[in-house]
């Protein structure tokens, strides 16, 4: 036997397997999703439910639409009622397909008037059971409809220029702007005029309606980051050059689900009126070099990890902008909290109304009685806040203390307890297909028993209850961030129950919360839990030490 028979072979280097970016010349899709995108522009799906679905029914539609292209839309089907998350644990989520649909209408940080709320109302008394949520990305998000009665909706929310187009869906998603844009004293700059140029451009184009995955999009020039620009896709951020004067910073790849990561700050100063070209630059970097392989890898995040933020610059300075934008400062954390909640003088002396609902949950007679109170008062109109909150903008110093009385009366507290303000709920089993546990009603019955146990509790503690791994109402960034498991109870069954991460937040400080492996609790032992790890803290802390430090 010669040696050459028997020598090991030099190792062949394996090629290495792409990542389905488009730019490297991965054009064909690498799994359903991108391929249902290829087979037809999921944009195309919106005349077929006006001229199709609505018309012939629930049944007439296509598979393919349903549990993909609606998105793009605004529309999910919503989970049947009946399945907790014991009975669900083996199931597809199409398996829990209702026959009705969540639906998303996006504010874009935009200014809501007496008609555009009554509107909103309307929608939800005559077509949603009265059911409306805020959500953190200023939505507002409906249940229970019916597929009959989308373009009727469609109708009423163009009358008024609002819209559920790509509002889901591997699309440019609603934007997060500051809701005291252009009201606030101590705003840097109006980041208004920007996102209202971007959604005129660039939204319901083919050309950015096939992402590989959502892409979520901030901008605010408040110095309490209140558009929480740490958790999006591409967010800019007012700072105040000393040569250039007001503009923005540009952070990229911020994200939360499995694999968190804050946004990555390149240091750079954009002029107002270049925003949006920059938002177009980092839209066509996501859709051109974006992974497509594996949705689990698809958000922007995991591209701004490999690459770092220098690559990053580069790429969009020369590729995309063809010029290179100026150096500037990052700006750190927040002055102060980007809640607005209470009670605030905005520059030209009036006042901006920061009140909160419980866990965003609002229903169609809130969202009307909220346009009769602006018109009543005069006010300007009502901004959705990123923290499931609303703000009532442009009220005259006479008129605030009726106005928070009236706002009292259709259950939106302007001077709220520390709970209600620092608490959010992602949608979770009650609606949610993906969802384990229950969120919305677990935490609007911790909070109210957190008021009870703690009524005088000096200093904000927050809680995000979430129903799964997604982390949609952002499970590590809150002093407790809860995500839905099933969990062992003590007599060793499966029960509903809660990971708990510790120490996490955004704004004030800025850090992931710490996953806590042996942190497991029951949702009936919920209540409990936090309140040891609540009186913990208070009895531990020094001096002015907040939860998270
Ligand atoms: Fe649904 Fe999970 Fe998102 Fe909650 S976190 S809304 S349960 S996908």
């Amino acid at each position: 036997m010669s040696n050459q028979a028997t020598a090991p072979r030099p190792a062949r280097p394996r090629p290495k397997r792409g990542e389905g970016q488009w730019a490297l010349g991965y054009s064909e899709p690498l799994n359903a999703n991108e391929q249902s995108k290829k087979d037809d522009n999921p944009l195309n799906v919106e005349a077929r439910i006006r001229n199709i679905y609505s018309k012939r029914g629930f049944d007439s539609i296509d598979p393919a639409d349903l549990r993909g292209r609606f998105r793009w839309m605004g529309l999910y089907t919503q989970r049947a009622p009946g399945f907790d998350g014991g009975k669900t644990a083996t199931l597809e989520p199409h398996e829990l397909d209702d026959r009705y649909f969540m639906m998303r209408v996006r504010s874009d940080g935009a200014l809501l008037g007496p008609a555009q709320l009554r509107t909103l109302g309307g929608i939800s008394t005559d077509f949603a059971r009265n059911t409306a949520d805020i959500t953190d990305r200023q939505n507002i998000q409906y249940h229970w409809i019916d597929i009959e009665n989308v373009p009727e909706i469609w109708s009423r929310l163009e009358a008024v220029g609002l819209s559920t187009l790509e509002a889901c869906g591997d699309s440019p998603r609603g934007f997060l702007g500051s809701p005291v844009a252009g009201v606030a004293k101590d705003e840097i700059i109006d980041a208004t005029p920007a996102l209202a140029e971007i959604k005129r451009r660039y939204i319901g184009k083919p050309e950015y309606a096939n992402l590989p995955r959502k892409f979520k999009t901030s901008a605010s020039g408040h110095p309490s980051l209140d558009g929480a620009p740490e958790i999006n896709d591409v967010s800019f951020v007012g700072i105040d050059h000393p040569e250039h004067g007001p503009g923005f910073d540009l952070w990229v790849g911020g994200g939360l689900s499995t694999n968190p990561m804050l946004a990555q700050k390149l240091g750079v100063w954009i002029a107002l009126e270049d925003v949006a070209d920059v938002w177009e630059g980092v839209i066509s970097i996501f859709r051109d070099y974006g992974y497509r392989r594996l949705r689990s890898r698809a958000r922007l995040k995991f591209l701004v990890a490999d690459w770092g933020v220098e690559k990053f610059r580069e790429v969009l300075e020369s590729e995309y902008l063809h010029r290179a934008l100026p150096d500037a400062e990052s700006p750190g954390v927040a002055e102060h909290s980007g809640d607005h909640i209470g009670v605030h003088e905005q520059k030209d002396g009036r006042f901006y109304i920061g009140a909160a609902p419980t866990v965003g949950r609002i229903d169609g007679d809130v969202l009307t009685g909220l346009g009769d109170l602006v018109e009543a008062y005069g006010a300007d109109g009502v901004r959705l806040t990123s923290y499931q909150k609303l703000v009532v903008l442009g009220v005259d110093a006479d008129k605030v203390e009726d106005v928070v009385a009236t706002l009292d009366r259709i259950g939106l507290a302007a001077r709220p307890s520390q709970w209600r303000r620092s608490t959010m709920a992602c949608t979770g089993i009650e609606f949610c297909k993906l969802a384990i546990v229950d969120t919305k009603q677990r935490a609007h019955d911790l909070v109210a028993e957190l008021e009870r146990r703690f009524p005088d509790l000096d200093t904000p503690i927050s809680i995000n209850v979430n129903g799964c791994p997604n982390a949609c109402a952002r499970t590590q960034i809150a002093d407790i961030g809860l995500k839905g498991q099933l969990v062992m109870d003590g007599d060793g069954n499966q029960v509903e129950g809660f990971q708990v991460h510790l120490g996490g937040g955004i704004g004030l400080i800025s850090s992931l919360g710490k996953k806590l492996r042996a942190h497991k609790v029951t949702s009936a032992g919920l209540d409990d839990y936090v309140t040891d790890v609540v009186s913990a803290y208070l009895q531990h802390r020094e001096d002015g030490e907040s939860f998270a430090a």
